[in-house]
């Protein structure tokens, strides 16, 4: 322990071996220079990517570089100390949100504000260690916003990831959309209820479809936002059944938080002019079909998305402060560290309805 009662070691959970349960053990504390910030994390989030880094599949990709590894890169906390160049208005105590899309050196496009697609990023939690530890070293205080006003700590840390992601692909829904107009998100659960907020939100002339094979997953979003309707995934002849809910006009934006089957079914669905965002990640390995003749004869845009930038994360964090999303509820479960292991073996069985927080 240190004069400022920061400990020399602390303890984390540490990714030893690929699908197995995480390891409890201590790492040393380290001290901030430079630009560096320390925090004592409040919050780690799980993510569906903390899935795939623990069963290794990114490992050739270097995510993780090595092990063994801290898992987590949804973190809030507050700060503990700073290095020399930090500017004096972060102070010890101050409330904040880390912002894991992180880059090693400054190119064209984090020049042009577009920090979520860097030429070299580095992330933590995924390449280099990230929150599921009692103190974090942030690299730099740039990648700090400002969590001033915010209550909830812990429950803030998944705007980072689930909470960012899904207001960068709404976000490309704009200008787009008239009124009377329907709009899929496609997957709900956690990502699913921060995407039908931020529609609500920035476009109330539209009509609000979600999507999901999970009956408990459309009950536990719904109870978030009102949808204007529903599709359940599974059933049999959703082709019908999504012209019956869009009274035969299909959609004119989607938001595929999914990845995995969808494509086909719901890029089939798009009205003329319509745009379909790719979120999800998950069926990489999946057979999609997409029509060339519909695509292009009714102008349809299939776009991807990825995470947000540095500035769509500070408009996240305002929403949240000012009270114009709840961030709270799509957080379903907050547990101890000892307990990560199998928050991301809920996620990996499916089993998983909104976002869990690892809370210190
Ligand atoms: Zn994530």
């Amino acid at each position: 322990m240190n004069k400022m009662g920061i400990p020399d070691k602390h303890r984390a959970a540490f990714l030893v071996n690929f699908k197995s349960a995480l390891e409890m053990g201590y790492t040393e504390t380290p001290v901030p220079k430079g630009d560096q910030v320390l925090i004592r994390v409040k919050g780690a989030g799980i993510c569906h990517s903390d899935v795939h880094v623990w069963e290794g599949i990114w490992y050739k990709g270097g995510s993780p570089r090595k092990l063994p590894h801290i898992q987590s890169h949804e973190i809030s906390g507050t700060v503990v100390s700073t290095g020399e160049s930090v500017p004096e208005r972060l102070k010890p105590g101050d409330h904040v949100l880390v912002y894991p899309w992180q880059w090693l050196e400054d190119d064209r496009y984090t020049a042009a504000g577009l920090t979520n697609v860097p030429d070299r990023p580095v992330v933590p939690g995924i390449n280099i260690d990230g929150g599921f530890q009692e103190y974090f070293l942030v690299s730099h205080y740039r990648y700090l916003i400002d969590a001033t006003g915010i209550e909830d700590l812990p429950a803030l840390a998944p705007l980072s990831c689930g909470g960012l992601t899904t207001y960068r692909a709404v976000k490309k829904l704009d200008g787009k959309l008239q009124p009377d107009d329907y709009v899929a998100v496609v997957g709900l659960g956690g990502l699913g209820s921060y995407a039908l907020q931020y529609l609500r939100l920035l476009f109330p002339q539209v009509n609000i479809i979600g999507a999901d094979i999970r009956e408990d997953s459309i009950e536990f979003a719904d109870g978030i936002c009102k949808m204007d309707g529903y599709i359940n995934s599974s059933s049999e002849n959703v082709n019908k059944i999504i012209m019956e809910t869009t009274k035969g006009h299909g959609f004119r934006g989607v938001i595929d938080l999914v990845g995995k089957g969808t494509l086909s079914t719901y890029s089939r669905a798009l009205s003329k002019e319509g745009i379909y965002v790719m979120v999800g990640l998950m069926g990489t390995a999946v057979q999609e079909s997409l029509s060339p003749f519909f695509t292009v004869s009714m102008e349809k845009t299939i776009t991807g998305s990825y995470v947000g930038t540095l500035s769509e994360q500070y408009e996240v964090v305002e929403l949240a402060r000012k009270g114009l999303i709840n961030y709270r509820k799509p957080v379903s479960a907050r547990m101890r560290i000892e307990d990560a292991s199998s928050g991301i073996q809920n996620l990996e069985d499916g089993r998983a309805l909104g976002r869990q927080v690892v809370v210190f």
